[in-house]
Order: C-alpha cells, then sequence, then structure tokens
C-alpha cells in the first residue's frame, strides 16, 4: 500500500474544522473512491474529526421526482440561513452509479442557495454496493458535521430502497408530495409514509390550491389508521400543505421540526434513536461485511456449490445445510 501523506491529512484536518470549502469537497470526493490510499485517508480524517459527530441535525428529504424537492430545498434553506445557520445539502443521486447520466446534475438546481457562502451542496453518489449509499453518505455528514454546517439536509428521490437508510442516518423524515386527484395516496409505499415525521403536500398555489388541500386530507386519513409511535408528541407526524415556489409554510416546516427535536429531547428520545440508528448500522454493516467476505472466498464459495448439490438432490434440507456451512466457517480456524 502506497505510504499515506500524514501532513496531508492533518492539512485537510484543519481546514475542515475551519469551514473551508474546497477541503470538505476534497475529503468528501476521497470519502466516495473505492482506491485503498483514499479509503485510509478517510478513515484518518474522520478519525481526527470524531468529537464533532453528532453536533448537526440532520433532515431527511424524500420524494418522487418533480414533486418540487430542489425547489423546496432552495426556499428552506435559504430560510434558515436567514436564521444564521450554515447548511448542507447531500443529494444521494441514483443514476450516478457509473459516473454516467446523473438525474440531479442535469439541471441547475437551488441556483440561489448555492451562491450562499454559508451552504454547501453536494451530490452523493450511489456507489451500487450494498449498503454504499448509507456509508458514504454517513461519511459525507460528518465531514460536514466538522465543517460546522448546523442543518444536514440528505435528499433522496423516493424510488428505491434508499429512503429507509436514509431515514436510519437522519434526526428527522420529510416526505414530499405532490397535489394529486384520487385516493390511491399516488402509489407511495405505506413503508415510506410511516418512516416520515413530516407529510408535505407541496405546490399549493394558484390552480393546485385546492387538489392540493384534498391530497392533505387523504393523507391526514392514511396515517390516522397508523400506530402512533412511542417517540413522537401525540399530533405527530404531521401533514400540511406548503409552495415551495410561493414560499408558503416553509416557516411552518422548520417550526415543526422545533417543536418535534425539543420534544423527543426533553422526553429522551432523541438520544435514543440516534443510539438505535448506530446499532442498526452496525448491524447491518456487519451483515455486509460477511455476505462480502463470503462472496469473496473460494474455499467458501465451493463449499456452497456443494451443499447446493447436496439440497437440490435432497440430501439435505436447506436449513440444516446453511447451519452446517456456518459452523465449517466459524470453526475452521
Ligand atoms: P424535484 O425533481 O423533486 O427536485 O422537483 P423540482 O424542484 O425540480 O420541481 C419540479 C417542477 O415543479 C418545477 O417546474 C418547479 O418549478 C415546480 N414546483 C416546485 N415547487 C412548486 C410549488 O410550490 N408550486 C408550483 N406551482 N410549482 C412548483
Amino acid at each position: 500500500m502506497t505510504k499515506l501523506d500524514q501532513k496531508k491529512i492533518s492539512n485537510l484536518t484543519k481546514k475542515i474544522e475551519c469551514g473551508d470549502r474546497w477541503a470538505l469537497s476534497q475529503a468528501i470526493t476521497f470519502s466516495e473512491s473505492t482506491r485503498v490510499d483514499h479509503r485510509e485517508y478517510t478513515k484518518n480524517i474522520l478519525t481526527n474529526l470524531k468529537k464533532y459527530s453528532g453536533k448537526s441535525l440532520k433532515i431527511g428529504l424524500t420524494g418522487a421526482p418533480g414533486v418540487g424537492k430542489s425547489t423546496f430545498i432552495e426556499s428552506f434553506g435559504l430560510e434558515l440561513i436567514k436564521t444564521g445557520k450554515k447548511v448542507a445539502v447531500l443529494a444521494i443521486d441514483p443514476s450516478s452509479s457509473n459516473s454516467g447520466g446523473s438525474i440531479l446534475g442535469d439541471k441547475t438546481r437551488m441556483e440561489f442557495l448555492s451562491r450562499e457562502a454559508n451552504a454547501f451542496i453536494r451530490p452523493s453518489p450511489n456507489d451500487g454496493t450494498l449498503g454504499g449509499v448509507g456509508k458514504r453518505t454517513r461519511e459525507a455528514i460528518s465531514l460536514c458535521e466538522a465543517a460546522g454546517y448546523e442543518i444536514i439536509i440528505v435528499e433522496t428521490v423516493g424510488v428505491g430502497q434508499s429512503e429507509s437508510t436514509v431515514s436510519e442516518i437522519t434526526d428527522v423524515f420529510c416526505l414530499l408530495i405532490a397535489p394529486a386527484a384520487g385516493d390511491e395516496l399516488q402509489g407511495v409505499k405505506r413503508g415510506i409514509m410511516e418512516l416520515s415525521d413530516l407529510i408535505l403536500i407541496n405546490k399549493a398555489d394558484g390552480a393546485l390550491l385546492q387538489l392540493a388541500k384534498l391530497t392533505s386530507s387523504d393523507y391526514k386519513n392514511a396515517i390516522n389508521l397508523f400506530r402512533h409511535r412511542e417517540y413522537d408528541p401525540p399530533n405527530f407526524p404531521k401533514v400540511f400543505t406548503i409552495s415551495s415556489k410561493e414560499n408558503l409554510g416553509i416557516t411552518a416546516v422548520w417550526n415543526e421540526i422545533e417543536i418535534l427535536i425539543k420534544w423527543r429531547q426533553t422526553k429522551g428520545f432523541f438520544s435514543e434513536l440516534r443510539n438505535r440508528q448506530k446499532i442498526s448500522t452496525f448491524k447491518r454493516e456487519l451483515k455486509n461485511y460477511f455476505e462480502q467476505t463470503i462472496g469473496s472466498s473460494d474455499p467458501i464459495l465451493t463449499q456452497i456449490k456443494m451443499f447446493e448439490k447436496k439440497i437440490t438432490s435432497n440430501e439435505i434440507t436447506p436449513e440444516t445445510a446453511a447451519e452446517l456451512l456456518i459452523q465449517k466457517i466459524f470453526v475452521s480456524d
């Protein structure tokens, strides 16, 4: 392995602590790389910056393409910046796994927010590996925390598996919905709704206002059927209409987030939820690690093939085969 440049590590660490955006970008680029030396740089920098971990409030935002996520983040981010906060936006880009096309990069997004000195916007690529979204985004979050961004918005396009991973690395989870007729709730998966703290019906303006109100009551009815979560204040999750374009209801979003966070902090749920997230991250990483280890070990793959033959010829049940293989793996050393 190439020798690590310790000076580079300490320079980047110091610059990130001072809020240098170039250094932050550079460190995030290292964290996204699969090169062994880059992974080592990332590990070292993150270790140096560990003391900043957990300082920021992390907000997850999901919604189908076109519902107005970037317009919302632009209004919301500018609102936060007005109150003196530093805001980072990490947009998980599901299409960038092979550096080919990018849904998020194709258009000018968050034009005004991106010009603000106190804003940092960065697409976070999905590297296509199991758990890749979570790990890389978590590292980018830690780097942004160290650079002094008090609010970190993690945006994901609501089309894949990434929502539950994002809800695992954020403190508040918001679902953005566009007004739509019919009571089918736009095919939004129940699971995503159950993860949400705020369901925001966007585009509640002009000709869409009435429809937005109807959509809002559809969602209110839907979440009333869900079981109340012990870590929520009595009237949460909340559903309400906003207009990102007209800047209506955007302050209310922040007010509701503050109410929710304060309540959870007072009741002790805030840190409990973060601890639960850390444990589930640990378990998922462990599972990924096992899968990768097993998948890259020739002797184990040979054993798997052998067991598969025995299973299909009815010599052994799949359950017993799994048990025997695990015993072999752990007893072999
Ligand atoms: P994203 O794909 O979810 O990021 O959506 P965009 O923010 O790019 O918005 C998609 C389209 O919806 C754009 O044409 C926006 O101008 C429009 N849009 C976003 N928010 C609003 C809103 O509050 N009201 C109206 N009328 N249009 C909006």
